[in-house]
């Protein structure tokens, strides 16, 4: 029988732990035996959101999750009264947004078993965020489950962290994420190959860049800069088109949700009202949104970067495979005879140098460092000799 775990690709340590708890969660009637609090943490694009989403499925799921049933597809979709996965788009989840969660998760399951919140970045709570939330996990003899996921467990408050058990999800192996790529989502086997070795286990990207010709044409693109370093201009050219294609990657996502979700909020306020009250409530609420839209464009421009940069890193990690000797496993391998040429005309020294100066950058972009200046300093790093 088919199940929501089904999905997990190379987390079987988990799964077991979690079908655990979920046939527990049936056997006792009493919700202390139940832990309330989960952390699943992981490297980007191990699918800690997946597997929390999962859980939550098979937690409300008459079959323990089927994947099949209502309950299941409803909750995976947003649709289902007792599942709420909250999807942070701004750059910080703050108290106020906390407060309006906890009054509307109050209430007792509809369907009588458990009201699951999943909470996809808990790395971005503000501190009295977490502080409010940490009175709703602590709370005794509650129906609610919360899953919470973060990068790693110090990114948790450790007020939070101390009150939840821990999942550590691993990077799935490229074989496991090509495997999936072909049965799964139906894809070739050079492509799934290709895709799964690129994106380094990160199976939301591979299959994003095994599906999506652009993707695949503006990584290609960004792949040749580091031979295109040779001059100052350059280097600045460089810095301007990074930011150019992760601008034009990003916008073609969300152009068409942004007017979307704009529209189902003046339908929802009645499109033409003529009312005075209705009328600027309406403006504000669309203001609102406009702002909010405005700040996630701002995160997924950033968050594209981070992955050009990643990309970028496995450029020079390969030409340092290539130089240590162990040329059998490259990232690139269709881009041997650059990387040849690059490892013959570089120390090993500089190699690594630029390395770190790639960390350096993703660190800065972290910490919202401007981008056309970080990039820009990035790229005369990496144009050096
Ligand atoms: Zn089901």
């Amino acid at each position: 029988m088919s199940s929501v775990f089904d999905d997990l690709v190379g987390q079987e340590h988990i799964i077991e732990v979690l079908k655990g708890a979920v046939a527990a969660s049936r056997t006792s009637s009493d919700s202390q035996e139940m832990t309330h609090a989960w952390v699943f943490t992981g490297p980007p694009g191990s699918g800690r959101s997946s597997a929390a989403v999962a859980f939550a499925q098979a937690l409300i799921c008459p079959n323990q999750g089927c994947g099949a049933c209502n309950e299941c597809q409803s909750a995976a979709t947003g649709g289902h009264p007792d599942v709420e996965v909250i999807r942070t788009e701004g750059l910080s989840i703050k108290v106020e947004e906390i407060r309006e969660l906890l009054t509307r998760v109050a209430w007792a399951p509809s369907m009588g078993g458990w009201r699951v919140v999943v909470m996809e970045d808990a790395d971005r709570l503000t501190e009295s965020a977490a502080n409010a939330l940490l009175k709703a996990i602590e709370e005794p003899g509650t129906r609610t489950v919360w899953l919470l996921c973060a990068p790693t467990l110090h990114d948790v408050l450790p007020t939070i962290r101390s009150r939840c058990r821990h999942l550590q999800l691993r990077t799935p192996s490229i074989d496991a994420v090509t495997q999936v790529l072909i049965k799964r989502d139906n894809i070739a086997p050079t492509m799934a190959d290709f895709a799964a070795r690129v994106s380094q286990g990160h199976i939301g990207r591979a299959r994003y860049l095994a599906t999506n010709e652009s993707v695949r044409s503006n990584r290609k693109v960004i792949m040749q800069l580091p031979l295109q370093l040779g001059s100052l201009a350059a280097a600045f050219h460089a810095a301007q088109s990074l930011i150019d294609l992760a601008t034009d990657e990003a916008s073609t996502s969300s152009e068409s949700r942004d007017e979307k979700e704009i529209e189902k909020l003046q339908e929802a306020y009645g499109k033409g009202a003529t009312g005075r009250g209705m009328a600027t409530g309406a403006a504000k609420a669309v203001k609102e949104l406009e702002k909010e839209q405005k700040s996630r464009a701002t995160r997924m421009v950033r968050d594209s970067i981070d992955g050009a940069l990643l990309d970028l890193a496995t450029f020079y990690r390969d030409v340092m495979m290539v130089q240590m000797g162990v040329s059998e496993s490259l990232i690139n391998s269709d881009m041997r005879s650059e990387i040849d040429g690059y490892a013959s005309s570089s120390s090993s020294h500089s190699v690594v140098q630029k390395m770190s100066a790639i960390l350096e950058a993703r660190q800065r972009l972290f910490m919202n460092a401007a981008l056309l200046v970080t990039c820009e300093a990035l790229m005369c790093r990496l144009a050096k000799p």
